[in-house]
């Protein structure tokens, strides 16, 4: 299904109001009386709903501090049909405790951000009529170390950013790490309960698979524990999408030792350097490799040595280890890319993350911390799951469809080894055994406006059919984290059977689980958004 554009609303009422609460929370106290905050809702009534002031007026007697607020920031490059009425940015626990508690006693809902990454856009705005607001949890990022037994564990809140954890990883751990994405600037609120898989998924599974604890406030308002808050609500957010169900405010993780020398390699191809037939016989071993290596392919218009441009393929690794016993891998398994000393980079894993994160030639690790993600182009992504290698013709073809765009952008990421090591339920996150390689088409674009959206994204649709008789079947399935609002909405009345066309995309047979979960945990569905889980009653 493709995304409707409903009209804006009016928006006029959002500055003044967001205004006048920003004051009063900052300049007041707990210890109002009844007639100051009659002042106060008299002085907000030009502007705001009844709705709005009953809201206000309950937060301001239920949380025990101010709540700063602010306008919305939005992401330039995605479009935002509904704002929020309100964008709050809690400072500690009991302030999420109490916006919840709020928004449900007066009909509003929430749409919590931790990085802001969501490819919807479906922390920030929404497309539905009904009033909302923004958590937006930037200000609750602490990283504590803790200990889980004999391994390493941290705490850490939900607000963190990738960059922020792998920050403070090298610096308590230096040789150690926590397999999740890429992205400096992804949050930790919503990746890990999407799944979240980087260079390490072949090692360490995903990120979803090395939660040890939660901290939570549910429907109710409640902060909770993985004790306290039962088994059911604690699988289904570990790759189910805490979005459904509640607001995730900490996570406990394992984190591993990794050696103090990797291997990465970067080597490109293009079409004449038989680029086709190396990423054959790449897709027919990659899923198989020793689990310390990892080797995946992009594949992206780059500066060609003629002059120009050219489609281009690169392989690009991770080794945990040095180059000789890479050597000796790549001898094994993929002889005919030739890998050389040349093509090999070894460094220290601090160097690594570094590389990885895009700042391949930082000294200082601190520039993980920086929080802003830069890309402000058009984007539109889709996903794919491989269940058998594709066939030479199968690539010949994704090929041509690459020479048709300007910017286009394919991730091919093996699987295998540990995360197709745990059972499809273990987790809500499906994609295990069988599926061999995750696809990720990704689609950037300059310039501005409907008619330069509609011509790009006819081009990754077209992709996609291509795709489609190389991919999984029954579901043709996809990965969460790469939200796909074609894939299907919620309706109106937001039941299951209709919500089964997409949800079992993402879910496969988990979906049922997780929507008898959400039955359990938020039965009058609080936490909806335009892919949330239905609520399914025995
Ligand atoms: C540039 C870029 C690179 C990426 N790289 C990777 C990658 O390498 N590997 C990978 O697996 N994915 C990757 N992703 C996808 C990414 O994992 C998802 O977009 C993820 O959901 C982003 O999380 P966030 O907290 O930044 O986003 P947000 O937009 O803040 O949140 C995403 C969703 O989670 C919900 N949510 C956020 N925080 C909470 C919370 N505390 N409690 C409950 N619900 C919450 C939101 O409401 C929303 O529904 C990438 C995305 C981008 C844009």
């Amino acid at each position: 299904m493709r995304r409707k554009s409903p009209p804006p609303r009016p928006a006029a009422t959002l500055p003044s109001l967001t205004l006048i609460l920003f004051s009063l929370l900052t300049t007041t106290t707990t210890t109002t009386t009844t007639s100051s905050l009659s002042t106060i809702t008299s002085s907000l009534s030009t502007n705001a709903s009844s709705q709005q002031l009953q809201f206000l007026k309950c937060l301001f007697l239920t949380s025990p501090t101010p709540i700063p607020t602010t306008n919305p920031l939005l992401t330039p490059s995605l479009s935002s049909p509904y704002q929020p009425i309100f964008v709050l940015h809690p400072n500690t626990f009991d302030h999420v405790e109490a916006t919840v508690k709020c928004a449900k006693a007066h009909h509003l809902q929430i749409r919590t951000r931790s990085g802001g990454h969501d490819y919807a856009n479906l922390s920030s705005v929404s497309l539905s009529v009904k009033p909302f607001l923004v958590l937006d949890l930037a200000n609750l990022r602490a990283i504590t170390v803790a200990h889980d037994r004999t391994n390493l564990a941290m705490w850490v809140q939900a607000g963190a950013t990738l960059g922020e954890l792998y920050h403070a990883i090298l610096t308590h751990a230096p040789n150690h790490a926590f397999p999740a994405g890429l992205c400096p600037t992804v949050g930790v609120g919503g990746h890990i309960s999407g799944g979240g898989f980087g260079l390490l998924v072949r090692k360490f599974g995903l990120a979803a698979d090395n939660v040890l604890d939660a901290l939570i406030v549910d429907s109710k308002g409640r902060i909770l524990s993985r004790e306290t808050m039962g088994e059911d609500l604690f699988w289904a957010i570990r790759g189910g999408g805490a979005a459904s169900f509640c607001i995730v405010l900490s996570w406990k993780l394992m984190i591993h030792p990794v050696p103090e020398i990797v291997t990465i390699f970067n080597i490109h191809k293009t079409h004449d350097e038989r680029a086709i037939a190396l990423i054959h016989k790449w897709n027919l071993i990659a899923y198989k490799l020793p689990r310390n290596l990892f080797i995946r392919v992009l594949l992206q218009r780059l500066p060609a040595k003629k002059g120009g441009t050219a489609i281009t393929t690169t392989f690009q690794s991770l080794y945990l280890g040095n180059y000789s016993k890479l050597k000796g891998a790549m001898n094994q398994w993929f002889p005919e890319l030739r890998f050389s000393q040349s093509d090999a980079m070894e460094m220290s894993w601090r160097q690594a993350v570094l590389f990885f994160s895009g700042y391949k030639n930082a000294t200082s690790i601190d520039v993980l911390l920086d929080r802003v993600n830069k890309d402000h182009l058009g984007f539109k992504a889709k996903s794919d799951y491989l269940t058998r290698p594709m066939p030479k013709r199968g690539l010949q073809g994704l090929w041509e469809w690459m020479e048709k765009e300007e910017k286009p952008f394919v991730i091919i990421d093996p699987y295998g080894g540990k995360v197709a090591e745990i059972a499809e339920d273990e987790t809500p996150f499906p994609h295990r055994a069988g599926s061999l390689y995750n696809i990720q088409y990704i689609l950037k674009w300059e310039g501005e406006g409907a008619e330069e959206k509609k011509k790009h994204e006819e081009w990754i649709w077209g992709l996609y059919n291509h795709m489609e008789r190389y991919v999984s079947k029954k579901p043709r399935a996809a990965y969460l984290n790469y939200r796909d609002l074609d894939l299907g909405i919620n309706g109106r009345f937001g039941g299951y059977e209709e919500a089964r066309v997409w949800g079992e995309k993402y879910f496969k047979g988990n979906f049922r689980r997780l929507a008898m979960v959400k039955a359990e945990v938020d039965s009058g569905d609080f936490f909806w958004n335009e892919q949330s889980i239905p609520p399914l009653r025995p």
